[in-house]
Formats: C-alpha cells, structure tokens, sequence
C-alpha cells in the first residue's frame, strides 16, 4: 500500500464496488472484499476476484487432440433455443398431457433400429433404471471380465448394489464363454432376470481372451442387455464418406446390437453419439415401458433443454447431415491436409511454434488404445499455465517438454484465437 493509504482498511462496500471491472456481480464481490479484510490483506482482493471469475463455467479452446474430453465436457453441443415454452409433455394432437420421452424416444428407436427408446440424465443412469425396473431383488449374470470400472466411479457392482438387482458373476476375467452363462442359468438358487454385456470400454484386454457375443448371448432364455457405452449408432457408419475409420474397429454399435439380438441397449449421448449428456435406452417396447414406469424414471429424466439437443442430434443422423452438423464427427471427419494447412497458416501469422504430425484421440474412453492422425503446432517448453491464463483460455497438452496444440479439436473458427495465443507467447 502507498504511504497516503489510510490506516483504517476500506469499508466492505467501497473494496467490492472497487472491484465492478471484474463483472462479477456485487454480492459476489462484497463476500471476497469481507474475505480479503478479515484476512488483512485488502490488496488481495483484484486477485481474489479474478481467481473467483475463473471458477465459473468459462467457453475454452481444447487443443489437448482429446476430442471428448471428458473434463471439457466431452462432446461439444452447439445448441439455441428462445425463452419459449415447447411440448415437452403435451400432445399437440389432443391437447391433452403427453409423454416427454416422445418425440426423442420415437426417433432413437428408429435410430437404433429398436421398438422403444426412453433417454435419462446419463448412461450410468440408464443402466441403473434397467437393472432397478427388470432386475431388482433378482440376479443378473455378468461376465467377470466384464464387471469393470468405467471413469468417474461407475462400477458395475456398485450400480447392481445400488439398484436393488444381485450381480452373478459368469466365466473367468479372460474367458467367458456361452456354457459358462447357460451353466449360471440353472445355478442352484439362482434366479437370473438378466444376462448384462457390458463393453469394457476404456481399456483392453489382450492375449488369451475369450468374450460371448450379443449373437450368443440372444439364444439364451433371459433377455440379454448391452451397455454398449459409447454409443457409436451405427458401425458402418453411413453419415461419413467411404469405409469406416480404422479407430473404430472393434466398437459395438447400437444397430449391429440391436439386429445380433440386445433386447435392451444402454448408451451415453456426449460420447460417440456426439450430443449432450444424456443416457439412452433402446430395445423391446415392453421392457423399455417398464423402464419408463419404474420410479426412478422421474427422478433420472432430462429436462426440456437436454431434449431439445437431443433432438436436434438425432434429427442431423436422420437426416444425413452428422458428418456436418455433429461437431464430434466434423473434428474426427477432418482430413490431416486441411489440419496441416491449418497449422501452417497460425505458425507464418503467430510467428512462432513448428508444425508437428501428432496424433489425436476420440476420448471418453471410447476405442481405448487407438489414435487419430492429426496435426498440431510444436512450442518449447511447457507453456501449459500461460495458454490457460489467456482468454479464452486455450487447454493443450505437454510432452517431452514440449507444449503441443492439436488442431484435430480445435473449430476452424477458433484458428484466431489460436493464433493470437500464440502471438501472445512471442510478445511476452
Ligand atoms: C461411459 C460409460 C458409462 C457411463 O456413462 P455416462 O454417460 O458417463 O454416465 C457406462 N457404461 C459404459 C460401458 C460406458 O462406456
């Protein structure tokens, strides 16, 4: 402080209108003035604010090459809508109270190649509804390679405990065979509900390993429900030109489960899907009804905006236009010239930083251990917490001590924000 500076510490109210250039809103700054006062350290409190400002929920450019990362918010979902009511329970037919499941859940099963479809809050909360509608108090065989660990605690004998429904294990961590589940179907006391096929997703078992399919699976006397996971819609993935991409191989997808026999299939909105976070259950109408009718239903549903996104992502698939109009598929779709060409033009305008093939990844833990050619812009060092500083801050990542920005994330409209980032670098 300057020596004219009073003694007496500013009042609350001075400090926080002080602090209005921040444009956080004044009981805000009049909690982080009281805060630096009692602290004694009133020349804190810029700081505070700022340091507060960058808590809230802020746009960034992610250039980490992890197109659904799952700390960014996974899959990034383009989204408008007017302050205006929609018919989220009301039929227009009759005037009468509707279902909000509806309008998306008709064009998911048509998507899925289903009779039903319903969407919840996320897929962990699709399969717990499952099991709590079909399963509870009874068992459902699960391989034990297959009761896995999915990021964020989603744990397959934690979400049967949780729903009410006993886990019977079926087979060997590596090696699960038809016997195997047909052998846990006339167990002594069992009392099998369900057969779950839960997709390991992100990581991957190798050597000596054996799985049953869906095929399989289907000719047995239970239904059988596929958490798939990821939920990739279609393996031959018709919304993008020629074959599919290598990076896929191996993914289930919700036509080819549905068609091999799943009589219920579980899967997230913000990962392959490309939309926002949501859980989606297709399958037999009558088991997705009852999904419906269970009362956790009403406490996992979404509400009018996540259904509106929703639709809006499942009417681009309809229409031919993902490739275009999902923003996951227009980054995985872009080819490594336009990405190059890219790279070059922020290098010669920021002046800074070499042009470097990397290798991209789709995130969320889908198709673990496979990579997307791609390309990115090369800088000395680790200059992580200075891109994060900026505004809009830009998120990369550091190797070899290296900072890397890949482009294979980054929107083509975000190239000048790269690039005045980077500019920024050089002038510092
Ligand atoms: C990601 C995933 C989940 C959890 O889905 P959320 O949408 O994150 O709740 C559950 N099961 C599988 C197989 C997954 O891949």
């Amino acid at each position: 402080m300057s020596a004219e500076t009073p003694a007496r510490p500013p009042s609350v109210d001075a400090l926080a209108r002080s602090l209005r250039s921040s444009g956080l809103p004044h009981p805000i700054l009049v909690d982080i003035a009281r805060a630096a006062i009692a602290d004694g350290d009133v020349e804190s409190a810029a700081a505070r604010a700022e340091e507060f400002r960058r808590t809230l929920l802020t746009p960034i450019v992610n250039a980490t090459g992890v197109l659904l990362h799952t700390n960014l918010g996974r899959a990034p979902v383009a989204h408008a809508q007017p302050a205006r009511a929609q018919t989220v329970e009301f039929d227009l037919a009759t005037g009468q109270r509707g279902s909000r499941q509806r309008a998306v859940g008709q064009l998911f099963a048509r998507l899925c190649g289903a009779e039903d479809a319903i969407v919840v809050n996320n897929n962990a909360s699709a399969v717990l509804l499952v099991l709590a509608a079909l399963a509870a108090g009874r068992d459902v065989a699960v391989s034990r390679g297959e009761s896995v660990e999915i990021g964020g605690a989603f744990r397959v004998p934690e979400v049967m405990e949780q729903s009410g429904a006993r886990l019977l294990d079926v087979g060997t961590t590596n090696r699960t065979r038809l016997a195997d589940y047909e052998r846990a179907l006339v167990r002594p006391g069992a009392d099998v509900a369900l057969v779950m096929k839960v997709h390991p997703s992100n990581y991957r078992v190798e050597g000596f390993v054996e799985d049953t399919s869906v095929a399989e699976l289907a000719t047995l006397d239970v239904p059988v429900v596929a958490d798939i996971g990821s939920g990739l819609l279609d393996a031959s993935v018709p919304w993008l030109q020629g074959a599919p991409p290598a990076w896929l191989h191996g993914e289930p997808a919700a036509v080819q489960s549905i068609a091999a026999g799943a009589d219920i299939i579980t899967f997230s909105g913000d990962k392959l899907l490309g939309g926002p976070q949501a859980g989606i259950v297709a399958g037999r109408r009558e088991l997705v009804q009852r999904c419906a009718k269970h009362p956790l239903a009403r406490a996992l549903r979404c509400g009018g905006l996540v259904l509106a996104a929703l639709q809006e992502t499942a009417l681009a698939y309809l229409d031919g236009r993902a490739a275009t109009d999902v923003a996951f598929w227009r980054m995985a779709g872009t080819s490594v010239d336009q990405l190059r060409r890219r790279a070059e033009q922020i290098v010669a305008d920021a002046g800074i930083g070499r042009v470097v093939d990397t290798e991209a990844l789709p995130g969320a833990g889908s198709a673990p251990g496979v990579t997307m050619p791609s390309v990115g812009i090369a800088l000395d060092g680790d200059v992580l917490d200075r891109l994060r500083a900026g505004d809009p801050p830009v998120i990369a990542r550091t190797r070899d001590g290296m900072t890397t920005l890949d482009l294979r994330s980054v929107d083509p409209s975000d190239d000048p924000i790269v690039t005045a980032a980077l500019d920024g670098l050089s002038n510092a």
